[in-house]
């Protein structure tokens, strides 16, 4: 267990964050604080360069104009690839698993540059995909289900790096006609799933918590969430 406080990045959620996802870092706090150990979660805005020296990081989801502010900010202030050199966990929800590609291009066909920690590219799909997901999990260390809601324009083709989080069993996820949800890359796992992604899946919040501190956690099951689970699995 580590001796000192879990610091939790909080990337720029003055322009990335839609549908809750700031709520991930949260989750990633609580998730800690309820086992005893000391987290704090750091935010890093548009207003401050981005720290490589924290334990775990998330990003949230974008609308098209704000994904390219952040995108200049990542590129500007390369403290999340350098973290990510060294094996620190980050999770990127929807807009971020784009910016964190080689490149995107938006609704309106323009391309912008991307700061590559992923092995994928996204271009526009001919239609949007909205609405509740489920997949299978393909990263090894997770066995359950994931549930999540998406809402993208984007669609992401993965190479040859890039491996994906899931298949998908409900729903769109990456959109490319493979059934492929998510990307894992190294110590970087991205997905389409809001939610919070973690809220619904408190096995990703702890997969990402233990390798933030690099040893296994006690197991916390909490009612409230179970029967959040059941109650969204049952939906789709
Ligand atoms: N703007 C991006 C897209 O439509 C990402 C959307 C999101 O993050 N919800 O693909």
């Amino acid at each position: 267990m580590p001796e000192s406080t879990v610091r939790i990045g909080l990337v720029l959620p003055d322009v990335m964050g839609t549908y809750g996802d700031n709520g991930n870092a949260l989750i990633l706090r609580q998730r800690l604080r309820m086992r005893d150990i000391d987290a704090e979660i750091v935010q890093i805005t548009l207003n401050d360069p981005v720290p490589e020296s924290l334990d775990v990081y998330t990003l949230g989801g974008a609308e098209d104009f704000a994904q390219r502010l952040a995108t200049r900010h990542l590129t500007k202030y390369p403290g999340l690839q350098r973290a990510s050199e060294r094996g620190a966990p980050v999770l990127a929800i929807c807009a971020a698993i784009q910016v964190l590609g080689h490149w995107y291009e938006t609704s309106a066909g323009e391309r912008v540059d991307g700061i590559s920690l992923f092995d994928v590219t996204t271009s526009p799909q001919a239609t949007r995909s909205i609405g509740e997901v489920v997949t299978r999990p393909t990263l090894d260390g997770l066995t359950q289900k994931l549930s999540g809601f998406e809402n993208h324009r984007g669609g992401t083709t993965l190479g040859s790096d890039a491996k994906a989080l899931a298949t998908v069993t409900a729903g769109v996820g990456n959109g490319v006609g493979d059934n492929s949800e998510g990307v894992v890359q190294g110590s970087v796992i991205g997905t389409y799933m809001h939610g919070p992604v973690l809220a619904r899946n408190p096995e990703l919040a702890d997969y990402l918590l233990e390798r933030a501190l690099g040893t296994s956690l006690p197991p916390l099951e909490l009612a409230e969430v179970s029967q959040l689970r059941k109650e969204r699995l049952r939906r789709t």
